[in-house]
């Protein structure tokens, strides 16, 4: 027998593949749109004015990791504070995980920095000047004329100006609008590294928008990657009704469809009607859902890593519901469970226990915050130094001291040893704890050897700021045993 009659049949080299498939979602506006642009607008409002507005003379928000000086909403955290940031951040990441396990990916969708920016804004600029979906496939395809030049640069110059400012504001949250002021108006050899910040941020930016897009959500974000390991069956995600779409397929024409189809004809989405004898689920195949899905996926295909909840296949889905005169919600928010049972969502036992549990930490966190020193003594004794003999029979130890003062303005500060007959000789002295800043000082403490009973004797000093007595810190004094 001729081998070759045998032999599979020689596959097509595909050309793309291996290539990224640039995207080109279609424009839909729906009442989830609505709602989230409203909520977008909000937001890079409170994003751009956060480092800009003050409280109390202080930046409302300020991450300054350079001098580990970090502002919330007025309040200054010091690395004194570091077991608040620490619990925040444990509060944070449990806070993550059961929202994520009971609402799903609301936050990408709503208020994720990428998705605003990308969808909201860069995305919107790209249509704006380059059409939609099919435009902009053209314009991509057709070789380099004057018009084809004209709106890539507007376009790249306006993503290169948001870059710009979006790294400027960055840079605002890191260092104070202070400094930030003063990069800008002094002489830029002066301030060669925060120049080269503002340029890599831009160009990080830049690069993003441009260019990685949907990436940063499918590949790059680990609570992206990380949405198997906190997702369940209960879990309310962006959600296809299989139940009620399957099976899908063009839809019969019936009474009254004919002045549906020529009013449709001349809409955003015309309908893809064909005839057809078979029922079918109420999922026409239209696929409007997948052209304008800014990730490249198909929600039928059930719920993916790669969807970031956008809404904007339940705006489109929506609409081609209202058009051919079915009941909206073929996509719509539901769990896996809700679809299997087809009952609506509702609040459940687990989510109740889940919030209180947030609500918990949350409180923890916020009495910790309000209940922290507004002074905070640090009391070391020197190191490598032994106690000394001193006349009248005492003996002393040297320590260091450092005070921090959280609050906004001056304090003045004196020490105190709950001790009987001890004294306190100041070295380098303390009496005042200037706002928002750091004091350091030296003191020796004074014992009378005859009450030193032990190698280590346990000290409490007492900070008093205005008569009262506002921190104690405690340590030990290293003396010779009578
Ligand atoms: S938009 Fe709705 S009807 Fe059209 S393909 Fe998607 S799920 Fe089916
Ligand atoms: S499937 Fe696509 S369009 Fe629908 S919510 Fe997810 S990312 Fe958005």
């Amino acid at each position: 027998m001729n081998a070759t009659l045998n032999a599979p049949p020689e596959k097509k080299p595909n050309p793309t593949f291996g290539k990224r498939e640039w995207l080109y979602p279609r424009v839909v506006k729906g009442r989830y749109y609505r709602w989230r642009n409203i909520v977008s607008w909000v937001l890079l409002a409170a994003l751009f004015s956060g480092p800009f507005l003050t409280y109390n003379g202080q930046p409302l928000f300020l991450f300054n990791i350079l001098e580990r000086k970090f502002n919330f909403f007025g309040v200054t955290f010091w690395p004194q504070d570091f077991y608040l940031v620490a619990i925040g951040m444990l509060a944070f990441i449990v806070f993550i995980v059961l929202f994520t396990t009971i609402y799903g990916r609301v936050f990408c969708g709503w208020a994720c920095p990428q998705t605003i920016f990308m969808e909201m804004v860069f995305r919107r600029i790209e249509i704006w000047i380059e059409g939609d979906q099919n435009a902009r496939k053209r314009l991509d395809a057709s070789p380099w004329t004057t018009e084809k030049i004209l709106k890539k640069s507007a376009k790249y110059s306006l993503f290169f100006l948001l870059s710009f400012a979006i790294s400027n504001t960055f840079l605002a949250y890191i260092i104070g609008k202070d400094a930030l002021l003063a990069i800008m108006t002094d002489n830029p050899a002066n301030h060669l590294a925060g120049l080269m910040a503002i340029l890599l941020f831009t160009g990080v930016f830049y690069t993003v928008y441009a260019h990685v897009r949907e990436y940063v959500c499918t590949t790059i974000c680990p609570y992206g990657r990380l949405q198997s390991v906190m997702l369940d069956k209960n879990s309310v995600l962006i959600t296809y009704d299989e139940v009620r779409g399957e099976p899908r397929g063009k839809m019969q024409r019936e009474k009254g469809m004919e002045q549906r189809i020529q009013a449709d004809a001349k809409s955003f989405h015309p309908l893809p009607l064909a005839t057809s004898s078979q029922p079918k689920g109420d999922c026409i195949d239209c696929k409007l859902c997948v052209q304008v899905c800014p990730t490249g996926i198909d929600i039928r295909n059930g719920n993916q890593m790669e969807c970031v909840n956008c809404t904007l296949c339940i705006d489109a889905c929506d609409d081609i519901m209202d058009k051919i005169g079915r009941p909206r919600g073929l996509i719509r928010y539901d769990s896996l469970e809700g679809v299997r049972t087809q009952k609506p969502w509702r609040i459940t036992t687990r989510m109740v226990a889940y919030s209180l549990i947030l609500v918990l930490l949350m409180s923890v966190w916020g009495f910790l915050l309000v209940s922290r020193s507004d002074l905070d003594t640090t009391i070391l004794r020197a190191p490598g130094q032994l106690f000394q003999r001193e006349p009248g029979g005492m003996i002393s130890d040297l320590y260091l001291v450092e005070l921090v003062n959280k609050t906004h303005k001056d304090k003045p500060v004196s020490f105190r040893v709950a001790y009987p007959g001890a004294k306190l000789r100041m070295v380098q002295p303390i009496t005042k704890a200037p706002a928002d800043d750091l004091t350091k000082g030296m003191f020796f403490i004074l014992l009378p050897e005859k009450s030193i009973h032990q190698n280590s004797t346990k000290l409490v000093i007492e900070v008093l700021s205005d008569g009262e007595v506002v921190d104690k810190v405690n340590t030990t004094f290293l003396g010779p045993v009578q």
